[in-house]
């Protein structure tokens, strides 16, 4: 079943939210808004338009990942058809639906943090040299503010512990997460890079005050 043909039998089904989007009949459309939005909203006509309303969280700054839960208020988005929706919703959660379909074919295979780690070259080599505990720690910090259903883990026998057990449970509609992203394999290597500096060591070494 190809992801159109499953996303629709979802809304017919009485499927209505994914991440932090209701999603309404609007007449004879749809209507996408965030969830906790109601009453006077700035309305929106174009699928594409979803692109804009996915890049900056309510403050303005930029949203690297977009399904951090930081979605902003204020909008709404009315469409004719469930095709177009599934094409805003490629914008707001990139992928996402594409990684659903293969799920529900069993077709979706994760990738532990070691393996992303071990296939990582040039600047980006180093995370190999991230401990256990560093990478706990890191994926509690990172990782608590997405939305997406962790499907890897650190190694096959070294669950990630440092998430609550929804973290690793699909939801309604689950946002996948099956592998590290970019954004925190780059972290990674901040947190190796800032542990291994000389003025680490030195701090380290020195009494406390
Ligand atoms: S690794 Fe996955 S769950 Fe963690 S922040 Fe990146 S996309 Fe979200």
């Amino acid at each position: 079943m190809n992801t159109l043909t499953a996303f629709t039998r979802w809304l017919e089904n009485g499927g209505r939210t994914i991440g932090q989007i209701a999603i309404t009949r609007s007449g004879e459309g749809w209507e996408l808004r965030h969830a906790d939005d109601a009453g006077e909203l700035q309305t929106f006509t174009r699928w594409q338009d979803a692109r804009t309303l996915a890049t900056l969280d309510d403050a303005g700054a930029f949203r690297p990942i977009k399904t951090t839960n930081d979605l902003r208020h204020g909008w709404r988005i009315v469409l004719s058809t469930v095709a177009e929706v599934v094409r805003a919703l490629d914008y707001f959660y990139p992928a996402m639906l594409g990684l659903w379909t293969a799920d529900a074919r069993g077709e979706l295979t994760p990738t532990d943090l070691r393996d992303t780690l071990a296939r990582q070259t040039g600047m980006y080599r180093i995370t190999q040299k991230l401990t256990d505990e560093q990478a706990q720690a890191l994926i509690g910090r990172q990782c608590s503010r997405c939305l997406k259903t962790m499907l890897w883990r650190i190694a096959p026998a070294q669950p990630i512990t440092s998430l609550p057990p929804e973290k690793h449970q699909r939801a309604a509609f689950p946002l996948l997460c099956r592998e590290a992203c970019n954004l925190l394999v780059g972290l990674a290597r901040g947190v190796v890079k800032e542990a291994t500096s000389p003025e680490s060591s030195t701090a380290a070494a020195s009494p406390p005050a």
